[in-house]
């Protein structure tokens, strides 16, 4: 993706940005001219995106990709602007849970347009650099820092009001890249399933956070109940109860809990967002009430940035 001669891709207004206490405007004490330069792209380019949310989970498979797309996409349904950045490398997700067969295509200055997807979400993910689905990405840390790190300058992400980064699981190096190279990401929201073992995990989620000094905006319990369509009872499938006790104990806010639908299943796997085909529905409805309405909140108060 990077031209060795040109350079990493400049975004156009960081020349003209006028505030005085950017960071990247002054080269640090060890630090080359060329990651200088990259660390000014990302700048002039984050400059433009209002708010920046990373999707963490403590372990894979409890939904963290699906609250990741239906997140951008229930966002983009209330009017905003919203990019995804799915840097799972290992398992990137959101092309085909978004149904997106497109190349992201090369555009003026080096840089590189993000494939849009419905509603005008624009998305930039590993997946659409791989010859085939089922290929391996079998990268070492520097490698996907640099990734990560030309995703963040080189997309023309333009003007946003959110960008959504799906990280992979755990507290490894893509989360960890996106966050030091972001620089002041806005909010974490944390997605676990209600039983133990994944609330333990979470755990190491927070403490991460707090070591890089990301808000954590909540925990989000996804797979929460399960209400039977034929006979309406309600059954805790993974248990209840536990986003709650582990978000108190660790002094975070519980931001609510999403119900086990098979519609999700179905429309993940037909690629459409579930909040878009399924609007009225009560997990619909959830996404709504534990996401969507906090990041509102918390923006009107002023705790996430
Ligand atoms: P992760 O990103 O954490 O590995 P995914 O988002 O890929 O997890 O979800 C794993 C599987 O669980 C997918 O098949 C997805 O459709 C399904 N899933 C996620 N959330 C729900 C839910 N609330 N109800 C039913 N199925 C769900």
């Amino acid at each position: 993706m990077e031209n060795p001669e040109n350079g990493p891709a400049q975004a156009e207004t960081c020349t003209s940005c006028q505030q005085s206490d950017c960071s990247a405007k002054v080269r640090q004490f060890n630090e080359s001219e060329e990651d200088h330069a990259v660390r000014q792209a990302i700048a002039g380019r984050m400059c433009h995106i209002k708010k920046k949310i990373l999707i963490l989970s403590g372990k894979g498979g409890v939904g963290k990709s699906t609250v990741a797309a239906n997140t951008a996409a229930a966002l983009l349904l209330e009017g905003k602007k919203v990019g995804l950045m799915d840097i799972d490398i290992h398992g990137p997700s959101i092309p085909k849970l978004l149904n997106i067969n497109g190349v992201p295509m090369a555009s003026a200055a080096n840089s590189i347009e993000p494939v849009t997807a419905v509603g005008g979400l624009r998305v930039m993910s590993i997946g659409f650099f791989l010859q085939n689905r089922d290929d391996a990405v079998i990268w070492r840390g520097p490698m996907k820092f640099g990734m990560i790190r030309q995703f963040l300058s080189d997309v023309e992400w333009g003007d946003l009001d959110y960008l959504i980064v799906d990280s992979p699981p755990g507290t490894g190096d893509e989360p960890l890249s996106a966050a030091q190279l972001i620089h002041d990401v806005d909010g974490a929201i944390i997605v676990t399933t209600p039983q133990d073992i994944a609330v333990d995990d979470v755990r190491r989620s927070i403490n991460f956070c707090r070591q890089l000094k990301i808000p954590v905006a909540g925990v989000v319990e996804n797979m929460c109940g399960f209400v039977c369509p034929h006979c309406g009872v309600e059954t805790d499938i993974f248990k209840r109860g536990g986003g709650v006790a582990m978000a108190d104990q660790m002094k975070v806010p519980y931001l609510g809990a999403i119900p086990i639908d098979p519609d999700i299943v179905e429309a993940s796997d037909n690629g459409t967002p579930y909040v878009r085909q399924f609007a009225r529905s009560r997990a619909a409805e959830a996404f709504r009430q534990s996401i969507v309405q906090p990041l509102f909140d918390l923006e009107k108060e002023g705790k996430v940035k």
